[in-house]
């Protein structure tokens, strides 16, 4: 028996009240909390994607919870099976399946590429005895590795050294929590870091690499078995839960090795920052924000109705590569980082960088990556497609749009024209050289243009 407490961020997730009083920690059995904890260690720690397709980009807490909700009630065969998907992830990742009878908080513990990602629900317990109630809002962070790995591991060190035994029982389980904890600790860096590659091509694939000239540059901590720092192709492919072959993975890893031992330009150093995904913002607003400084910064007037995209990369030192890859579902890929020279694959092979203007796009799309999602450890190796998370997709989407395509521009140019036909619209997405999709909703996000003729142009109908 013991009490347990759980924060994070000042935040106590444990808080609850019961028959009118309030506490912050939790007193129950605490052998499967600490059972739960050490056999999925390197799940907890390493892995991030989920194994069955979903397209939210919210928390894991939320998607976890929705999906098992949504999968649960169907009768459909295939349905189950990706019910037991979910399920198994839910026992990897979420503290209640440790133990189903203490009253625990719906916490969810997940990496999310070189951090690690905690959030939680405001959902009761399913057998909430009368007068117990959670005190709690829905909540997400991200942290740095060790600062969640390491305050883990020391309860985890202390309930297996301080815990007495009373009956022969407790004696037998405290002696197999000590040996897990040893073994745990014995953990090899290579196998931490297979539990983020989703797919079996990766495992193959990172096989092979290690067996080229490729020097690894992952880190780990030397007292706790945690993976702090990915190596970069784990990093590239791991986080991955894709259709993609060995061919096009290959690939990818030429172009990583190709442009490693390269930099940052100076003046592209200086825009390069990490703003939250999570913060208190639509993500689109949060892309129309980023590329309103980005435009700035480089100096492009609000006035400019066709930006020379390819021009300012080549300014700021930013590759751009061309390569055919077998799979149609990667549009693009972004790579840069310390050591590395910053580029942005297009994917010939995608339907939508055959047209110059959504070639464009890819490219605004993949530079909002490189300028703003890397890595605590500044590094990046991004793969946008329909797999990757929502949130960061939609924003790199709205800073490609308004880095194309201003509303002082347009609102220019649609006053200079009477209707809004879609000749109309296609003229305009030609002068900005835009796709006419993305410039309608683009329109509309700015009210630029009416939810009706926004339907009739876009042949979007509500019955
Ligand atoms: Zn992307």
């Amino acid at each position: 028996m013991g009490e347990l407490c759980i924060k994070v961020g000042g935040v106590t997730l444990t808080e609850h009240r019961i028959h009118g009083e309030s506490k912050e920690g939790i007193q129950w059995y605490l052998g499967p909390v600490v059972a739960w904890l050490l056999s999925q260690w390197k799940w907890l720690m390493h892995e991030e994607a989920y194994t069955w397709k979903t397209h939210s980009g919210e928390s894991a807490a939320f998607t976890v919870e929705a999906d098992l909700e949504r999968y649960m009630a169907s009768a459909y065969p295939s349905d189950r099976l990706v019910y037991k998907h979910i399920r198994a992830w839910w026992m990897r990742h979420a503290l209640r399946s440790a133990d189903p009878s203490a009253l625990l908080p719906s916490i969810v513990i997940r990496r999310v590429e070189d951090t690690i990602e905690v959030s939680w629900l405001d959902k009761q317990p399913d057998f909430s005895p009368e007068g117990h109630e959670l005190n709690l809002n829905p909540g997400v962070a991200l942290f740095p590795v060790e600062e969640v790995a390491k305050p883990l591991w020391e309860f985890l060190q202390w309930a297996t050294t301080s815990a007495q035994p009373v009956t022969r029982d407790d004696h037998t389980q405290i002696q197999s929590l000590r040996k897990r904890l040893e073994a745990t600790q014995q953990t090899q860096s290579v196998e931490l870091e297979a539990a983020y590659m989703a797919d079996d091509i990766c495992h193959e694939v990172m096989d092979k690499i290690r067996s080229s000239h490729w020097i690894p540059n992952g880190k780990a901590l030397t007292d706790i078995p945690v993976v702090t720092q990915f190596d970069m192709p784990v990093l590239m492919f791991g986080g991955l839960n894709v259709d993609i072959g060995t061919s096009d993975v290959r690939k990818l890893f030429d172009v990583l090795v190709q442009q490693h031992r390269g930099t940052d330009d100076k003046e592209l150093a200086e825009l390069v920052s990490s703003p939250s995904i999570y913060e208190y913002l639509q993500p689109y607003t949060h892309g129309y924000e980023l590329a309103y400084q980005i435009r700035e910064a480089l100096q492009i007037d609000t006035d400019v109705a066709f930006v020379d995209v390819e021009k300012h990369l080549e300014r700021l030192g930013i590759a751009i590569q061309e390569i055919d890859l077998k799979t149609n579902s990667v549009r693009g890929v972004a790579i840069a980082g310390e050591d590395f020279l910053p580029t942005i694959v297009i994917n010939t092979s995608h339907k939508f960088n055959n047209s110059a203007r959504g070639r464009r796009f890819t490219l605004a799309h993949e530079f909002c990556h490189i300028l703003f999602d890397r890595s605590r450890a500044k590094r990046l190796s991004h793969i946008s497609g329909p797999w990757t998370s929502g949130r960061v997709e939609k924003r790199a989407n709205a800073f490609a749009a308004m880095f194309l395509a201003t509303p002082h521009a347009l609102e220019r140019a649609l006053n200079s024209v009477s209707s809004r036909d879609r000749k109309v619209i296609n003229k305009l997405a030609e002068t900005f050289g835009i796709g006419t999709g993305a410039l309608l909703e683009h329109l509309r996000n700015f009210d630029l243009i009416s939810e009706d003729d926004f339907q009739a142009i876009s042949g979007y109908r509500y019955h």
